[in-house]
């Protein structure tokens, strides 16, 4: 069980043992009945607790109810929630009757313009200032050619029910409203609402799950393991918004590569892993495959609902908290903050740190402040699934994300040529994967574009591996900006920007910024005669995008925006301008 490196092409271990026989809703169904009365998932803030035996009742009760309903196998359900009791539940009875299950970031954007009111809810709960960092990755974003056909008053959630189509929805009541507005004339049949007041009309949670099941009685949709089992939101490298279509197999295999990389963990540092602290939101691939897979392997979960210094330091100390997974924004959080010092987390044993790039003295401040081993860095895309390299070894290789996962290879290639690097030459990963998404919902030509006659996916991140295999990223060949984790499509902003009668051209970059990773930074060339400002553009593009996409660091004036022969901006040449104006500062 090696990482080997042949004729230019970096592969992991070989693949494990899948139970390739089963759905993953099968598989769930047959762990939480394993797990019996050990407690499951616990709310972090309110001590609330509930059991395998718990879920997997109410899960049966609820798909029960959603087949008398009349959801069939094929369905599309949607799913807008912070995490909470009603999500794993609701997830695994989608699983359960055989439907899709699509997950839908709750800071994505109101449709206009009554649902105003409820996204300030949501952003207090999920945006941040500097002093208290979102700690959420999510996938939203309009790309090159999409806004531009889009109607201008679309709505991000609006764009994603008309790909996906769902039948029913369910919402927290936080996003209720917001869900509410945006589905209407859409293919949604039903809202269901979780908690206890019917805040728009629709369907309650709590009625649903009354209906009394008998377990040992139901029997699940009869799916293949190439299904979909779920639709999650990525804009990927060029093109429309899509939907990237995970199916079975990818998360039985997920689901098997996590256990693996626990009890390796476990074996070469010879410490145990009993609890899991789930602050990843579960509407992002990231947080939602984690935590899946983590149920399955029977640790107990320790969730929260929402990142606050005190209570996430309070929950790590109270519950004695052995594993976490973080985004760059977390780590960069237990790096610097005093307050960190003052509670003991000594029980931490295992940190994986994902979705964004992690400087190395970040990795390095947390490593030695919690008094840990290593943190493991992991590498991933939606569209595999999201793990491609996670760090396994015990060398602390500073500043890489690890080797191939199992059953995975990985090449680079120069991005002129195409011609395969070797050893510590920087190029495009191109990763070939078993986790390899079944493809883009209702994209066909996008989801081919992804690929190459060999079937490796195209990632548009540069990097290299060196003499072990181990990758290290360096740089986004696609445009992307990433935001605390949030993919920003620069191509989204400028369209929007382009819509305002003071803007004549502009160009989006992200502003390298230590905390949140990359600041969405415009370039702007007035209308000739405006006097348009700084702060009425980045006012203008708040009130109409999600929190991420803000334009926090700036609007910066030009009299041309740097462009090729065929009217691409040239965002590298846009980058350097941006260093000159900071040094400048
Ligand atoms: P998403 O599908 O939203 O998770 O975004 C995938 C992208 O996140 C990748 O293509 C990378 O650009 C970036 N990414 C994920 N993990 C890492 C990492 N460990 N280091 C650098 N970039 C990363």
């Amino acid at each position: 069980m090696a990482v080997s490196i042949h004729n230019k092409i970096v592969s992991g271990p070989e693949e494990l043992d899948i139970p390739a026989h089963l759905s993953y809703g099968q598989f769930l169904f047959d762990q939480l009945k394993k797990g019996g009365d050990q407690k499951a998932l616990i709310c972090g803030e309110t001590g609330n607790s509930v059991t395998y035996r718990e879920i997997l009742q109410r899960s049966v009760n609820l798909a029960v109810a959603l087949q008398k309903l009349g959801l069939k196998k094929g369905d599309v359900v949607a799913l807008c929630s912070e995490n909470r009791f009603e999500f794993p539940i609701t997830a695994l009875a989608i699983m359960y009757c055989g439907a899709v299950l699509c997950t839908l970031n709750v800071t994505y954007s109101p449709a206009p313009p009554s649902a105003s009111r409820t996204m300030r809810l949501t952003c207090v709960r999920w945006s941040c200032s500097s002093a208290r960092s979102t700690i959420s990755t999510g996938t939203d974003s309009f790309t090159d050619h999409g806004l531009h056909s889009l109607d201008k008053k679309i709505s991000e959630i609006t764009h994603i029910l008309k790909i996906t189509k769902p039948k029913i929805i369910f919402t927290s009541p936080i996003t209720a409203q917001n869900i509410s507005d945006c589905s209407e004339g859409s293919s949604v049949e039903k809202i269901v609402i979780f908690g206890d007041y019917e805040v728009v009309p629709g369907v309650m949670f709590n009625e649903l799950v009354k209906e009394t099941a008998k377990v040992e009685d139901f029997t699940l949709a009869d799916v293949g393991i190439m299904d979909t089992l779920a639709v999650m939101c990525s804009s990927g490298t060029t093109g429309l918004p899509k939907g990237v279509e995970l199916t079975h197999i990818n998360f039985l295999t997920l689901t098997r590569h996590m256990k693996y990389y626990m009890e390796k963990s476990m074996e070469s540092n010879n410490h145990q892993i009993k609890n899991f602290l789930a602050l990843i939101p579960w509407f992002h691939a990231y947080g939602f495959i984690t935590s899946f897979a983590v149920l399955a392997n029977h640790l107990e979960i320790v969730f929260l609902v929402r990142f606050e210094e005190q209570l996430f330091l309070e929950t790590i100390q109270n519950y004695k908290v052995n594993m976490m997974t973080l985004v760059p924004p977390l780590a960069v959080f237990l790096a610097k903050h005093p307050l960190v010092l003052k509670y003991d987390l000594s029980s931490v044993n295992e940190v994986w740190c994902g979705a964004a790039p992690l400087s190395r003295e970040i990795q390095n401040a947390v490593t030695q402040r919690l008094g840990i081993n290593f943190i493991r860095q992991g590498y991933g895309l939606t569209e595999v699934t999201m793990a491609c390299c996670v760090d396994l070894s015990s060398k602390r290789r500073l500043g890489s994300c690890g080797t191939p996962a199992p059953g995975m290879k990985i090449k680079v290639q120069d991005i002129e040529t195409g011609q395969l690097k070797g050893i510590r030459e920087e190029g495009e990963l191109w990763v070939k994967s078993p986790l390899r998404m079944k493809g883009y919902m209702g994209d066909p030509a996008a989801s081919a574009a992804l690929l190459d006659a060999d079937g490796y996916v195209r990632t548009g991140d540069i990097g290299y591996y060196d003499e072990d295999g181990a990758f290290y990223i360096v740089d986004r060949l696609k445009e992307l900006i990433k935001y605390k984790g949030f993919q920003v499509a620069p191509a989204e902003l400028e369209a929007l920007l382009l819509q305002h009668a003071g803007v004549a051209e502009c160009g989006v970059v992200g502003a390298p910024d230590e905390l949140a990773g990359e600041l969405p930074t415009a370039f702007v060339v007035r209308q000739p005669g405006a006097a348009v400002s700084e702060k009425e553009l980045v006012e203008y593009v708040a009130k109409k995008v999600s929190p991420a996409k803000h334009l926090r660091g700036g609007v910066i004036f030009l009299d041309e925006i740097p462009k090729n022969a065929s009217g691409k901006i040239l965002r590298r040449e846009l980058k350097l301008l941006l260093q000159k104006h900071r040094k400048s500062k």
